[in-house]
């Protein structure tokens, strides 16, 4: 596995699917999803010039974040519980994964008393998986106005993780729907939602084809996961 030949080829393909589509590639940008790799990786693609990564545990991220550089960005695109929001607040710069108007109150409250602004997503489960958290189409339309008048927090769009399959052109619909939802969003708050994050190592291509914003690619880019950062970190392992 060679970091920066990974990254040569995504950066291809991206680029391709952005002329296909007639998209300008600067209007897309990769997220490094460094979930499950440890800091000497992370490291070595911010060497490479990546400077937004993604993270899917508080406790994780923050024993990484510790050890890199201080000029990369960090997202939360995790569910995250309401017991780890102060310490969200604190370390990521973004959440991308909002996915109930409690939490949305919880970290508006910890952005408050930490006096910081939160630009967020609403994470929506298109696709109705239950195996996924996120927002039911339906109510996220109904939470929107309520989550956008929360002084604290910035909402720039929304984000989705679509169902796997060995057939990326299956899910184009749930990123078209993705993009008619923010649509929707928009007409709600009379003001752009910028925002679409979309897309994995699996069906970043067709995701961009669809208005991609933000692709959120892991293991394309740095291989496969391994669990051992999440003991060190002390952190449960997925139930
Ligand atoms: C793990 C993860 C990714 C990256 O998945 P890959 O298939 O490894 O690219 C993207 N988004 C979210 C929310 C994730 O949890």
């Amino acid at each position: 596995m060679d970091l920066a030949e990974n990254l040569a080829h995504i950066r291809t393909r991206m680029a391709a699917a952005c002329e296909r589509a007639g998209r300008n590639p600067a209007s897309v940008e990769l997220m490094a999803v460094s979930k499950g790799q440890m800091a000497p990786a992370i490291r070595a693609a911010g060497a490479l010039g990546l400077r937004l990564f993604g993270e899917n545990k508080v406790q994780e991220a923050r024993l990484k974040i510790g050890q890199c550089p201080g000029n990369l960005r960090w997202h939360m695109i995790g569910h995250l519980q309401s017991n780890k929001c102060r310490d969200a607040i604190q370390l990521f710069s973004f959440i991308q994964s909002v996915d109930s108007l409690n939490l949305a109150i919880e970290l508006d409250r910890w952005a408050e008393k930490l006096s910081k602004t939160m630009p967020i997503l609403l994470e929506v489960n298109v696709a109705g998986e239950s195996s996924k958290f996120g927002y039911a189409p339906k109510a996220v339309l109904a939470d929107f106005a309520q989550i956008a008048a929360l002084k604290r927090l910035e909402i720039h769009g929304l984000m989705t993780i679509a169902p796997y399959s060995t057939t990326p052109e299956k899910v184009r619909p749930v990123f078209r729907q993705l993009r008619l939802l923010r649509d929707q969003c928009e007409q709600i708050l009379a003001a752009p939602l910028p925002v679409l994050s979309m897309g994995m190592s699996g069906d970043f291509e067709v995701a961009i084809e669809e208005g991609a914003t933000i692709v959120r690619v892991g293991t394309a880019l740095f291989g496969p996961r391994t669990s051992s950062v999440r003991k060190e970190s002390g952190e449960a392992e997925d139930p």
